[in-house]
């Protein structure tokens, strides 16, 4: 429940931080990117506490987020693109908390 609530907190931190005046607007789409969580459906279980969803479900891969990171070039894509990054910077940092990237 918290890692919902951060990905709800924290693009609102980015959007009044960067996206003055129309933070609100921002803070929306930056907070639209939890739909990306919608790979977790075609999991088992679908919700892990003690799982790592980076390079597990299909939209949390590095191949997806080299995607994500094209889209910061067109302008109308690229608040999509921050927020999908931000998700993956959040979930990345919930597995180095579970250990799950730590190297050894
Ligand atoms: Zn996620």
């Amino acid at each position: 429940m918290v890692h919902a609530l951060l990905h709800i907190l924290v693009p609102g931190v980015v959007a009044l931080l960067f996206y003055r005046p129309r933070w609100q607007r921002a803070w929306l789409i930056l907070a639209a990117a939890l739909l990306l969580d919608v790979d977790h459906l075609w999991a088992t279980p679908m919700f892990d506490p003690n799982r790592c969803s980076i390079n597990f479900h299909p939209l949390h891969t590095y191949w997806a987020m080299g995607n994500y990171v094209f889209m910061l070039f067109p302008t109308m894509t690229r608040v999509w693109a921050v927020g999908f990054l931000l998700h993956m910077v959040l979930d990345y940092a919930e597995c180095l908390q579970l250990g799950v990237l730590l190297p050894g």
